[in-house]
């Protein structure tokens, strides 16, 4: 029997939003999903480890897989590019797995018209204040960087409501329950439900 097709949820946030955290904790509290892991062409920071963080790849390699088609989306964000294997989405939704990209607005409307039934969420900083204080306490990045970022992110947010949600993180715990309402709500839309339970469904109408 062929499997119910999985779900794939995009996350996108402005840099500082607390995106990472977020996604991490909603993985441990729901461990079908599988997080796919980007490529990029720039160098890892502090931390950060090939194959976990990223496929950290120089930029010809990079090109070079996307002139072979093995992205199913990829972008230029803040100067690098980051992009999505094929292979960490196409078979593992075919084999009925959930699949979440931590993906920027532009890989989300890439996603988004090449399979519309993707779900979309945004997640929004409570203030501005509070993103920029979260981008310095990483201290990882230069204030040069910091400084990029922030104008970034008043672009990134003005694409929120190409988004099917909008979550704001503030307080963490509430933010992570409102992501896992919407994955659970996802999973039980009729559709998906219909051909899970088709034989529950053919038993109870019997006469
Ligand atoms: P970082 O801070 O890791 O350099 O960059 C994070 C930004 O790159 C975020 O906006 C994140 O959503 C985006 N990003 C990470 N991986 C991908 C990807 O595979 N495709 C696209 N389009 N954006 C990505």
């Amino acid at each position: 029997m062929t499997p119910v097709p999985g779900i794939l949820f995009i996350v996108a946030a402005p840099s500082g939003a607390g995106k990472s955290t977020l996604v991490n904790a909603l993985l441990a509290r729901e461990p079908d999903i599988s997080l796919s892991i980007s490529y990029t062409d720039r160098a890892p920071r502090p931390g950060e480890s090939d194959g976990k963080h990223y496929h950290f790849v120089d930029r010809a390699t990079f090109d070079a897989m996307a002139a072979a088609g093995d992205f199913f989306e990829y972008a230029d964000v803040h100067g690098d590019r980051k992009g999505t294997a094929r292979t960490a989405v196409e078979p593992l939704l075919a084999a009925g797995r959930d699949v979440l990209l931590e993906i920027d607005w532009q890989g989300a409307r890439t996603v988004r018209a090449a399979k519309p039934d993707c779900v979309t969420i945004f997640i929004l900083p409570p203030s501005r204040a509070e993103l920029e204080r979260r981008l310095r306490a990483r201290a990882t990045d230069s204030e040069a960087t910091i400084a990029r970022r922030l104008a970034n992110s008043r672009e990134e947010i003005s694409h929120a409501p190409e988004f099917d949600y909008i979550l704001v993180n503030d307080r963490f715990e509430d933010a992570l329950a409102d992501l896992q309402a919407i994955v659970r709500a996802t999973r039980l839309r009729q559709p998906l439900q219909r051909a899970r339970h088709a034989a529950l469904i053919e038993e109870l109408l019997k006469a």
